[in-house]
């Protein structure tokens, strides 16, 4: 099967990596150029380890982060590690045509989707393909192309978070507000990122109290992150940002499948989005592997087999149960952000 994999970040090079163990050779397509991803507090939940671990990169990944809810004689629930720890190590080896950038699809006489249309340095050109894989992110163009419905149910609110170089004393922190909303921080071996949950004000107003009023809100609702916020310098290292789940009905039509964020993106809190993703990678290429000449086969079964995995964690997701109850429960005093004037 001539499989194109559009998207060549976590999840696409995971998805090729695979294949390319079970001997087939699919073309990754990634519009940036060589080696460039961008850095992010990251938590690989226990959902990623075993297609990690089939890749060969697990061990690796392992040891330079730092455990999250360790067990004894058993894998910790989660790694807390440098997110380019983990992508640089799927870099490695991988064939991937960068600076490529996919603009459309490809159909014959009946509307089957046969090939993408690329673009890059060297002009335009068409790639056929048996099936297109979209890995291409929250914003999928391919999915929009092959015309996938996406389910977009913003937060009802917002998120504020920072990145510290400074290394914790704990792996991991979480704690919850009178409201239901959560506060929490995540520390790998090079530095530190904390993340709670605030008031849809907009940016200006989130970020006006000033870098001092952050960092004593964190360490006064969460003490455990005191050793990372104290390595913060600037405000610009404090961002806003305004949360969106996303779930699509349906992940494939004849001769496209979407998988990863493309499919799905998970609220804040759970942490689990690319552990799903790196799920969906190892199914689909079962599927693949299972019906070699039949690529529709092989998305009906991987749609069969893994929505009873993916579809629970969507309807599940604590976001959906906060949307519920926004505009009904208040935070207390002292955890409202930006603070009342
Ligand atoms: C701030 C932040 C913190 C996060 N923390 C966690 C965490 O702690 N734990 C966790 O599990 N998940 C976390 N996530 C989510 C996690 O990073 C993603 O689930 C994971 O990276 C998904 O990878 P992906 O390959 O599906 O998509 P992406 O990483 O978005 O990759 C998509 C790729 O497609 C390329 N692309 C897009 N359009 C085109 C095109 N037209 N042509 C060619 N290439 C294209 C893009 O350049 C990109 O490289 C976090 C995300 C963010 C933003």
């Amino acid at each position: 099967m001539r499989v194109v994999i559009v998207g060549g970040g976590m999840i696409g090079m995971t998805l090729a990596h695979l294949l390319r163990r079970r001997g087939l050779e699919p073309v990754v397509l990634e519009r940036m150029p060589a080696g460039h991803y961008v850095p992010r507090g990251y938590m690989l939940g226990f959902q990623g380890y075993e297609p990690l671990e089939e890749v060969g990169v697990y061990d690796e990944v392992r040891a330079a982060g730092r455990p999250i809810a360790p067990r004894p004689g058993a894998d910790p629930v989660a790694v807390a590690v440098r997110f380019g720890a983990l992508i640089e190590a799927l870099q490695r080896d991988l064939p991937m045509r960068n600076e490529h950038t996919v603009t459309g699809l490809a159909r014959d006489a009946d509307g089957r989707v046969v090939g993408v249309e690329v673009e890059h340095a060297g002009g335009a050109e068409t790639i056929e393909a048996d099936l297109v894989v979209a890995c291409d992110g929250v914003g999928s163009p391919t999915r929009a192309m092959a015309g996938l419905e996406a389910e977009i149910d913003p937060l009802p609110e917002a998120a504020l978070s920072f990145m510290s170089p400074a290394r914790a004393d704990s792996s991991f922190a979480m704690a919850y507000m009178s409201d239901g909303s959560h506060i929490g921080m995540l520390s790998w071996n090079e530095g530190s990122a904390g993340w709670r949950t605030c008031a849809k004000s907009g940016a200006e107003a989130a970020l006006a109290p000033g870098l001092d009023a952050v960092k004593e809100m964190w360490v006064r609702l969460l003490p455990a992150s005191e050793s990372a916020v104290a390595g913060l310098t600037s405000i610009d290292q404090v961002r806003y940002s305004e949360p969106a789940l996303l779930r699509c009905p349906r992940w494939w039509v004849p001769g496209v499948v979407i998988i990863g964020d493309a499919a799905h993106f998970f609220g804040p809190e759970t942490g689990v989005s690319s552990g799903i993703g790196l799920g969906d990678a190892h199914a689909l290429c079962e599927a693949i592997v299972q019906n070699r000449n039949d690529p529709d086969a092989a998305c009906a079964s991987y749609e069969t087999w893994r929505a009873p995995v993916v579809r629970p964690y969507e309807a599940t997701d604590p976001g959906r149960q906060r949307i519920m109850m926004a505009g009904q429960i208040h935070p207390a005093p002292g955890e409202e952000w930006p603070p009342a004037a």
